[in-house]
């Protein structure tokens, strides 16, 4: 068999590709990155609108495998802004020197293994191809821009932005006329801070959100300092917590049923008061009784009446899905946006899109003239960065084939019939329930031991049976069944994507996840047949 020309190629070269090309390093082997986008980051190189930042604190959202990184990176706000994520980025990427191998501008287009040699053969749309033993995914779960196919879109005179693809020069919507589409978490960031630029701004909502308040602030630096003189406690809280991040104000361990009315009522005003996606943290079954749901939704409902001024604007804002069952926003000033009169309102329940004309958007109701349309319509998660690879296995079979009625893995990290491939936060692993950084350290640091498990064990090829990936498809889909996921058209779900299977794509339940993973592997990598 001829030597591959690196033992391992990496898609990708967000958080989970750096760390990936530098574990990959640490266990002695050679690793090719490819990244499509101009320079690191991933999500955090893309999403460049007004008001982009994480909603994860900063102190949460950072690598914690290496402490003199976490010991010198300084944080300056609680919830870091994307410019200062992106800094971080290539900070990391400085710091272990891991451009020399990523080419950038580049975009995987094909991956192919061959039975024969047991290599891969990677395509891009520029430069050689690579050929590689192993193939590392690590392209995101939210970096396929979904923009709706709306009748007329091309005939729009003005310009059009989508969230996740803005340009870097930033955009001035001074004097004009803007409309946004969609609602989820990127509107409610980009909403506050557009309204204020622009002479006039119209929201088109599809469906109605439930927003809890960041209360951002500058950080203290001496509770900065506090926190990394134990660093250690926090990540090994966060890594007992369901959703990997929480450690800083973790989750009340009791039913919201099982408390008088009044003292949930102050617990949910305490941690209203301490903002942020830790107030579903208020009690254990929030997620998973309806009941229980409904006393946080009703609390978040009458602070949406609160905030509001318009009756009728208020009630056209109120959801009615179960509260967390799409990802619960975190906003600033998102709600009272709507108390501003250059803002507008539109109900595309009472009156849905028409077709976007040369002035604007016509609606059932009326044509709404505008100078920009802005797309906060999201993304075709978790499966669309995969999807648009012709990545083929064994025997030439396309993953398009394998995946035909929703995406199957084993663990999230890999598919049955497709050796040496790894997904990164793949479907079927806890990926975006998920503080996404704690997740990717936790793939990349299983790929790691796993390959250096392999050559220990004098193998070459490792791979997922089919009836493990079953067996785990069906486990996945029990638990989210035993949850208030599955009750809403999230995109968790693909529902926000036309023509996608609706499945449950990631898996609740981080710590129960990790300690499966640690068993597995204590089992001699328990349904994977190593040769
Ligand atoms: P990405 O950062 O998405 O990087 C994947 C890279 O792969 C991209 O750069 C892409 O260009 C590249 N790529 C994809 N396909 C190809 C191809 N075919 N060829 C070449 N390159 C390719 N998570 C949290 O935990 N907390 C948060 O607060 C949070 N906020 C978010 C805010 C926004 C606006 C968005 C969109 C996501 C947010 N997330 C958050 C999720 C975020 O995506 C992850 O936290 C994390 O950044 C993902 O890193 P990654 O490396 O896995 O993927
Ligand atoms: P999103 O949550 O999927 O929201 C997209 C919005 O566009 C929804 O309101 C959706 O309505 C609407 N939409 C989609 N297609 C439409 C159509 N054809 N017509 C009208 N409306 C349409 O996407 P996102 O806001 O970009 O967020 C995606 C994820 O990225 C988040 O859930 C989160 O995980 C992450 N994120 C995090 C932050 C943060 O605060 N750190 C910020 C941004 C993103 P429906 O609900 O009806 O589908």
């Amino acid at each position: 068999m001829d030597r591959p020309q690196v033992d391992m190629a990496i898609v990708g070269a967000g958080f989970a590709g750096l760390y990936m090309l530098h574990m990959a390093r640490q266990r002695g082997l050679t690793a090719q990155v490819v990244e499509a986008g101009g320079d690191v980051g991933g999500t955090w190189y893309w999403n460049r609108y007004p008001g982009a930042r994480c909603d994860v604190e900063s102190m949460e959202y950072s690598f914690g495998f290496d402490d003199d990184l976490q010991q010198e990176w300084e944080w300056t706000e609680r919830y870091a802004p994307q410019p200062e994520i992106l800094r971080y980025a290539n900070h990391v990427a400085d710091r272990f020197d891991l451009r020399r191998d990523i080419r950038f501008d580049t975009r995987v287009t094909a991956a192919t293994y061959d039975d024969e040699s047991g290599h891969w053969t990677v395509t891009t749309d520029r430069g050689p191809v690579i050929t590689a033993r192993y193939v590392v995914m690590a392209t995101g779960c939210l970096s396929t821009a979904n923009i709706p196919d709306i009748p007329g879109a091309a005939t729009f005179t003005g310009p059009t932005y989508h969230t996740g693809r803005w340009p870097h020069e930033g955009v001035d919507f001074t004097g004009q006329r803007v409309g946004v589409i969609g609602t989820g978490s990127s509107a409610v960031q980009s909403i506050p801070l557009i309204a204020e630029q622009a002479d006039h701004l119209t929201v088109f909502q599809r469906t109605p959100t439930y927003a809890v308040p960041a209360w951002n602030r500058p950080l203290d630096p001496v509770e900065q300092k506090e926190i990394k003189a134990d660093y250690a406690a926090l990540r090994a809280a966060n890594r007992q917590s369901s959703s990997a991040f929480g450690g800083l104000q973790p989750r009340n361990d009791v039913s919201a049923l099982a408390v008088s009315d009044e003292e949930r009522h102050a617990e949910y005003e305490r941690r209203w008061a301490v903002g942020g996606l830790t107030f579903l943290g208020a009690y254990n079954d929030l997620l998973l009784v309806r009941a229980a749901n409904e006393t946080a939704r009703q609390f978040v409902i009458g602070k949406l009446h609160e905030i509001v001024e318009d009756p009728e604007v208020a009630a056209k804002l109120t959801p009615d899905q179960v509260v967390g069952c799409k990802r619960l926003c975190v906003d600033t000033g998102y709600w009272a946006t709507f108390n501003r009169p250059n803002v507008t309102l539109v109900d595309l329940r009472e009156t849905p899109i028409e077709a976007i004309t040369e002035r604007g958007i016509r609606t059932t109701g009326a044509e709404h003239e505008l100078d920009a349309i802005v797309y906060a319509t999201g993304f075709d998660a978790m499966t669309g960065a995969l999807a648009r690879i012709d990545i083929r296995g064994r025997g030439g079979r396309p993953l398009a084939d394998a995946w035909s009625a929703g995406p199957r893995t084993y663990l999230g990290l890999m598919v049955a019939g497709f050796p040496n491939l790894f997904t990164i936060t793949g479907p079927g692993s806890p990926s975006v329930l998920t503080n996404m950084i704690e997740s990717i350290q936790q793939h990349v640091e299983w790929i790691g031991r796993c390959l250096a498990d392999l050559g220990a064990a004098g193998a070459t090829t490792i791979e997922a049976t089919p009836e493990a990936q079953d067996a785990w498809v069906d486990y996945v889909n029990s638990v989210a069944g035993f949850t208030l996921f599955p009750t809403c058209n999230s995109w968790y779900l693909g529902a926000n994507v036309p023509g996608k299977t609706r499945v449950f794509m990631p898996l609740p339940g981080f710590p129960t996840y990790v300690q499966q993973c640690e068993d597995i592997v204590a089992d001699g990598y328990r349904g994977f047949t190593r040769a």
